[in-house]
């Protein structure tokens, strides 16, 4: 770099769910003065939508339909994330067993994934500093050219332990059989499922402290930039 300036730096982070994204996202965002996308949010808030507006979330011509029609916003400041829907604030409600059940047959819809996946198009194209992006089809679909791609992985028993840990105390192995129910159907559907891009840089997280998954990414994102 010969002016010393950081350049924008696009980075994907991508992998099942209790990998650690979220945290480690956020922190390496904050640390390196990047935006922080939550892609997953927006997912739930478009279910968050369908549920409370009555549309019956086993009817994917039905989804289809309603895909447009919610204005759903992101705020990517990293140490105070917001998503609000048609104005409201929904980061609790998105969060409830619910909307979890319901997430991965409304997200598994084409026209739910077209409508989400060009506003995370054109927040990541907005973003002066750069941004970094958590998902499952960041890397693969979304965002193709992303500077750095990290695809996070831990052991199902790990996953859920985390897992139950943020839910406080709810019972580990229900907790793991719904995340691997709802991994394997993120995995599994037609389009843009949840995969690793071909270069994606694997880092397994059973063994390693948060603060050590932090670490790591925000080591690769410098080294990236250096090279920029
Ligand atoms: O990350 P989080 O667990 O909040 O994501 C909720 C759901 O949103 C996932 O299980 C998946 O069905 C969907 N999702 C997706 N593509 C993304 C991010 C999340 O399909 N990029």
């Amino acid at each position: 770099m010969e002016n010393g300036a950081a350049q924008p730096v696009i980075v994907a982070i991508d992998g099942p769910s209790g990998t650690g994204k979220s945290s480690t996202s956020k922190a390496v965002a904050s640390q390196l003065g990047l935006s922080y996308l939550d892609t997953g949010a927006q997912y739930r808030a478009i279910t968050w939508w369908m549920v409370t507006n009555g549309i019956d979330t086993d009817d994917p011509s039905a989804i289809a339909a309603a895909a447009g029609k919610p204005d759903i916003v992101s705020g990517t400041d990293p140490s105070h994330p917001t998503i609000t829907v048609d104005g409201a604030d929904v980061a609790a409600p998105i969060r409830t067993q619910e909307v979890t059940s319901k997430v991965s047959a409304v997200s598994a819809v084409a026209e739910v994934r077209a409508r989400i996946t060009e506003l995370q198009r054109s927040i990541a194209a907005t973003a002066e500093q750069g941004i970094v992006v958590e998902g499952r089809d960041i890397g693969t679909t979304v965002l193709p050219d992303a500077d750095l791609k990290i695809f996070l992985t831990a052991s199902p028993e790990a996953r859920a332990a985390r897992r139950s840990g943020e839910l406080k105390g709810a019972d580990v192995n229900a907790t793991r059989e719904a995340l691997i129910k709802r991994d394997a159907a993120d995995s599994s559907r037609k389009t843009s499922p949840l995969a690793k891009a071909g270069d994606a840089v694997e880092v397994d997280t059973t063994e390693l402290t948060l603060a050590q998954v932090i670490e790591c990414v925000v080591t690769l994102v410098e080294e990236k930039r250096a090279a920029k």
